[in-house]
């Protein structure tokens, strides 16, 4: 499956991550799967690599690179049949502190997050009550002094057990007496291994794939007071401002897995022979992998018109978002495909063709539902009343 591509600077990573992802075969991720382990070697074999620092700048020990080459490394970690899941928001949860940050806060963590000795990939922002309404959150951080207090729940925490430090988003006014409901929201960077067991609780929650999520629980937690990133009660306009680059890495990543998919469906259907003959000879089971090729092209292009105009320093929501949304659906296109090629073999484990569909389908419900991608698209783009 030839892919031209107009200009792709980031062949040589593509290669280095692919051969990297080599030493880590399906068997591997389907035992940690069966245990609902954590794939502590292959997220180590990635930071030792320099991947998870690729945007952290030079100057704070960082690859410095731009952000189609964080694309590059996670789509391939994807098309590689390896799950990024464990620890891409290490690449990107850093931007709230690089962007507002005090000198201190980036000196002091940058480059421990850059070389691994820290990690920061939990960002604590979904509650139970209020879902994707996040501006009704209710974890509460109280100032004390020279400290916060914190109480409060999160859930879906992922990776909370696995990490160092949590990025949490907490009301420090409450909703009714802020001006708008989206001022009174703050972020804290929280050390999760000096809290444990102090004020902080976390759960792990079982899911259908291995995703090692959590809740977490906050209970006269102490968050020191310059642990606050940026100005209190400007955090969820600092959440915002990383979104595009999630969702354009989350993009890339859908792209990764629909090109396992449908790699793994077409060799599948040119080599199975049933009534004497490929099955891929049959349109039945040719057009739907040709389909799913065709929405992940249009999605890839949707991406890298994403990543042109965030590198050229401006705001690409409309594209992340469109992208985030047609490359979830074609990567859930090309599963089914694949399943469907593959007949009962679809579902024996050792294909992980089942266990990539079930990591696949996460996508479009996280970190942004589809519907609420539609809504932004309506109203930001269409010029739609708001619909909720
Ligand atoms: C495995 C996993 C890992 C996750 N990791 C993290 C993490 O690390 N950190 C974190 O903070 N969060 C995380 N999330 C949470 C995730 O971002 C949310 O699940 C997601 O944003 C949806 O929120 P919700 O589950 O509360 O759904 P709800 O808000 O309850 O919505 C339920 C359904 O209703 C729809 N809906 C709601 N409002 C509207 C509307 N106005 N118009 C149309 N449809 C609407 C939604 O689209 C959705 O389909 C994770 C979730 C999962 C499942």
């Amino acid at each position: 499956m030839d892919q031209p591509q107009l200009v792709d600077p980031h062949t040589e990573i593509r290669q280095e991550v692919a051969k990297l992802c080599a030493k880590f075969p399906g068997e591997y991720w389907r035992k940690l799967d069966a245990d609902r382990e954590y794939p502590t070697a292959f997220v180590r074999a990635l930071t030792e690599g320099g991947y998870l620092g690729a945007l952290i700048p030079e100057e704070f020990g960082g690859a410095g690179l731009p952000l189609s080459a964080a694309a590059a490394i996670l789509e391939t970690v994807q098309a590689e049949g390896c799950n990024g899941a464990a620890c891409h928001a290490q690449m990107y949860i850093m931007g709230t502190i690089l962007r507002h940050g005090t000198d201190k806060q980036k000196q002091t963590y940058l480059p421990k997050i850059a070389t691994g000795e820290l990690r920061l990939q939990a960002f604590g922002v979904t509650e139970p009550t209020s879902g994707t309404d996040t501006t009704s959150l209710r974890t509460f951080a109280r100032r004390e002094g020279d400290h916060y207090v914190v109480n409060g729940q999160k859930v879906w925490t992922s990776r909370a057990e696995h990490s160092d430090l949590m990025l949490l988003l907490a009301r420090t006014t409450p909703k009714d007496q802020a001006a708008k409901k989206t001022d009174g929201l703050s972020t804290f960077i929280v050390d999760m291994q000096a809290s444990l067991g102090k004020g902080l609780t976390i759960r792990p929650i079982r899911t259908m794939m291995n995703h090692n999520s959590t809740e977490v629980f906050f209970d006269n937690m102490i968050v020191p007071a310059e642990n606050l990133v940026g100005v209190e009660g400007r955090g969820f306009r600092y959440i915002l401002d990383g979104m595009n680059a999630e969702r354009l890495l989350i993009a890339a990543e859908c792209i990764g897995d629909a090109k396992w998919f449908i790699k793994k469906a077409s060799d599948y259907a040119r080599e199975r022979q049933v009534f004497g003959r490929p099955i891929g000879q049959n349109q039945g089971i040719q057009f739907p992998i040709a389909r799913a090729y065709a929405q992940m092209r249009a999605a890839e292009m949707m991406v890298h018109a994403g990543l042109a105009k965030f590198e050229a320093g401006q705001t690409p929501g409309e594209e992340a978002n469109i992208a985030k949304m047609l490359a979830a659906e074609a990567s859930w296109a090309a599963g089914e495909a694949c399943i469907q090629t593959h007949g009962g073999f679809g579902f024996a484990e050792e294909y992980d063709i089942e266990r990539k569909f079930r990591e696949t389908r996460l996508y479009q419900v996280a970190p942004i539902s589809t519907n609420l991608i539609l809504s932004y698209v309506a109203e930001h783009v269409l010029g739609m009343p708001r619909s909720y």
